[in-house]
């Protein structure tokens, strides 16, 4: 027993804690939950919490199904939204194999390994999301199909006694009791659309705490009566929800991507890792953007990115490089603005990582960046550019993904197959369902 496990034991007797979920997730990033009574705690510790492993998607076959769940004590936390009377706590868990070996089908263990190799190339991974998702007055659809929002307004509103302020302000506490530090929160453009901004942590930490963030934020929305959801784009006429992804890398105390006098203040590191994403982002689209929903958003306006393409302080650029103030080197950093909101954090964190490392270790040279408005450019203008378009479906994204080593050096070889047999099941479902759109457009003419 470690210093951290004693910790955790003796908190939950202190705090007579009555349950302690023990947290994981599947290959699309479903948060998966089990509730352990504290005298179970030190056996799990110990030889972790075994499951039926081919019951999760993406984890296991049936006839390997046998797989532990061992907490990760770093991660113990009350959860403060089941009020005071029978605590309740969570751990993040890694995932082994019955012979106690980190699984390699664990989404938590693939970024493991990423910001282990980081680390091998002396670097230390930072990020931080801005997160947006819509606010509906249910999960139900209104007369008109569409779903109901719970306000007109946008970006940056005030809405005087509106839900969305409501909701913020208990959100913002509550995901504060939980050890999750805010910067900002906002209305943003869409009807009922918000935005809340966390401040940066290294990579597993943040992937770890956009999974509470997305619980924190339903439950909430269920005691202010409304719903949260984080799919891509729920409205074919209104803004997505990007989940904009800010990386730095420091070698010790130092920002590795600042150099004082550079184009842009960027270090050749991180001309390099820009490159590295650059590269590779058509092949990682279907990670970062894994459902049919989430190429509506990317080819649907909004200040989504559709094509690739960096630029500074361009936001209609898939990689952005902020302006920061002079003297504040150490605040350098890249935004990625292609992954959505329905993103498996700890897979799109990996990819996009390792995209970046693969540019540094390879030392890719950075493309020109693009100035203008990308969208209001020219087909053959983009052309002359070299600006690619993203895969434009989710089936095109699974295209490109097959083909990449890249990606499947970065996954292992069984979350590469099994996260690209849950996607092919998933467009092949689509494909053969007829829309909403269609009927429209043909029933009547044809
Ligand atoms: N909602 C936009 C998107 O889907 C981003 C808007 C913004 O720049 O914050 O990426
Ligand atoms: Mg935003
Ligand atoms: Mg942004």
């Amino acid at each position: 027993m470690n210093r951290q496990q004693e910790f955790v034991l003796r908190t939950i007797e202190e705090r007579d804690v009555r349950f302690v979920r023990l947290w994981f997730t599947d290959v699309v990033g479903t948060l998966k939950s089990v509730a352990l009574a504290p005298a179970e705690v030190e056996g799990a510790f110990e030889e972790g919490l075994g499951f039926d492993g081919s019951s999760i998607e993406g984890l296991a076959r049936v006839f390997e199904s046998d797989m532990l769940a061992q907490p990760d004590p770093s991660t113990f936390q009350i959860l403060p939204w089941r009020g005071d009377s029978e605590q309740t706590s969570r751990m993040f868990c890694d995932i082994l194999t019955p012979d106690g070996q980190p699984s390699a089908a664990d989404p938590r263990n693939v970024l493991k390994r990423q910001l282990a190799k980081a680390a091998d190339m002396g670097f230390t991974c930072y990020t931080h999301p801005e997160i947006e998702f819509y606010l509906l007055k249910s999960d139900e659809l209104g007369p008109d199909g569409e779903p109901v929002p719970v306000d007109r307004a946008g970006y940056f509103d005030h809405v005087p006694g509106g839900v969305a302020q409501d909701f913020r302000r208990t959100a913002v506490s509550m995901l504060e009791a939980v050890g999750i530090s805010v910067e900002f929160s906002h209305h943003e453009a869409g009807p009922g659309q918000n935005e809340i901004d966390l401040r940066y942590a290294d990579a597993l930490q943040t992937a770890d705490n956009i999974m509470t963030f997305r619980t924190v934020v339903k439950e909430v929305a269920l005691t202010t009566n409304c719903y949260a959801t984080f799919m891509p784009k729920p409205f074919s006429d209104h803004p997505g929800s990007g989940m904009h992804t800010h990386l730095s890398l420091f070698e010790g105390d130092t920002n590795a991507f600042f150099e004082a006098g550079a184009e842009y203040q960027l270090s050749r590191t991180a001309r390099q890792f820009i490159a590295g994403i650059l590269r590779h982002a058509p092949e990682f689209t279907a990670v970062t953007n894994q459902f049919v929903n989430s190429y509506k958003r990317l080819w649907g306006g909004g200040e989504a990115p559709s094509y690739v393409s960096w630029g500074h302080n361009n936001r209609s650029a898939l990689v952005r490089v902020p302006l920061y103030k002079p003297g504040k080197g150490q605040s350098a950093r890249i935004e990625y603005r292609g992954i959505d909101s329905a993103a498996n954090p700890y897979l799109s964190y990996a990819v996009l990582l390792g995209a970046g490392l693969k540019g540094i270790e390879e030392g890719y040279e950075l493309p020109a960046g693009a100035e203008d408005d990308i969208e209001s450019l020219s087909a053959a203008e983009r052309r002359a550019m070299g600006l690619d378009p993203l895969p434009a479906s989710l089936h095109d994204a699974v295209r490109a993904m097959e083909e990449s080593e890249l990606v499947a050096e970065i996954l292992g070889e069984q979350v590469f197959e099994n996260f690209l047999r849950n996607k092919r099941a998933e467009w092949n479902e689509y494909r053969q369902h007829v829309t909403q759109f269609e009927l429209k457009k043909n029933l009547g003419i044809l």
